[in-house]
């Protein structure tokens, strides 16, 4: 029996007491191999992203299907919903703080593990192009607020009013009362999150939200957090989140749920862990929605979220589809 077929049979069942020799076998393996039997179906390219963001996957498809990379695809695709004005939770015409100014957080992660971030950026409409920028062209991971405003202006991004007419009328209707509550599965917890592997079987994926609306001024939630709102391992898969973002943070949710992918569970058996462990610290408390999904190497994907109503739009050579997810609470 070869080794890595001995290693996938041993972990059944028994993922946590295998998890160091299975993250030593993926050391040893090449990209196409790890954690894989010889005779798994591999899926791709694919493309996936929370919610029912179709036009997102499509772009994201078009480069993916024409042999292009999924970072670019990443990249391109998730520039759909920051671009689209009504689309109040991510980019232009995003829900501003509670101080009326539309402050945008993105990140991107490539298959090398280099990643990019920009926290509570203003003024700039495609936070997922400087946050690669940052990748790219900067020493760093993170850039926040005036800074990566200014960064993002030496790299030529123009500067543009994020707030529409339809964000601010909403915003001032909310000042009358100031009442800030999380309510479930309506359009401010939208935040688009996308993974993809490319025809090379490499992997890539980027978060982008303009947060929770009327939040407090320089709040930053899990999105452009590597590891919470976004992760992604080469040799693995990779996970994204959407939903309360402070929560997220607190189990560092898109990191788990790819280290559970390691140990030997399934995108979906990983995606309710994640969920699970969330519900674990909050004990009867019901007032708030988080949505995983994840993928693994093999193109398998799963997703899990705390209320009904989460859904995960996927693009393959099937072509395109919406999967909802099942809900820790039952509706
Ligand atoms: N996760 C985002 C945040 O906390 C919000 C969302 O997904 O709606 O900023």
């Amino acid at each position: 029996m070869k080794r890595r077929k001995f290693l996938k049979k041993s972990s059944i069942g028994t993922a946590g007491v295998f998890s160091t020799p299975l993250i030593a076998s993926c050391q040893e393996t090449s990209k196409d191999s790890s954690l894989l039997n010889d005779d798994t179906k591999i899926t791709r390219p694919i493309v996936v992203c929370t919610w029912n963001f179709h036009n997102a996957t499509a772009k994201a498809w078009e480069i993916l299907s024409s042999g292009g990379n999924a970072l670019d695809a990443i990249e391109q695709g998730v520039m759909i919903e920051e671009a689209d004005t009504k689309n109040q939770t991510v980019g232009v015409g995003g829900r501003p703080d509670r101080d009326g100014n539309v402050t945008l957080d993105a990140c991107i992660m490539d298959k090398d593990s280099n990643c990019g971030a920009v926290l509570c950026m203003q003024n700039i409409s495609h936070p997922i192009s400087v946050a690669r920028k940052v990748m790219e062209e900067t020493p760093h991971v993170m850039l926040a607020g005036k800074g990566a405003e200014q960064f993002a202006y030496e790299q030529g991004f123009e500067k543009t009013n994020l707030l529409t007419e339809q964000s601010k009328k909403e915003w001032l209707d909310w000042k009358k009362t100031s009442k800030y509550e999380t309510i479930i599965n309506i359009e401010n917890h939208d935040t688009i999150g996308m993974l993809a592997i490319d025809e090379n079987g490499d992997i890539a994926g980027g978060c982008t939200t303009s947060g929770m609306g009327y939040k407090y001024a320089g709040r930053v939630g899990d999105s452009p957090i590597i590891g919470a709102g976004l992760f992604v391992d080469n040799e693995i898969g990779g996970a994204t989140a959407t939903g309360v973002g402070e929560e997220v943070v607190r189990t560092v949710g898109s990191f788990l749920i790819v280290e559970l992918m390691r140990q030997g569970k399934t995108p979906q058996e990983a995606c309710e862990e994640g969920v699970k462990r969330i519900m674990q610290k909050n004990k009867g408390r019901k007032d708030f929605q988080i949505g995983f999904l994840a993928i693994n190497k093999k193109g398998e994907t799963g997703g899990y979220c705390i209320h009904p109503g989460f859904s995960y739009s996927q693009y393959t050579k099937e072509g395109q589809i919406n999967h909802p997810a099942e809900s820790f609470i039952k509706a």
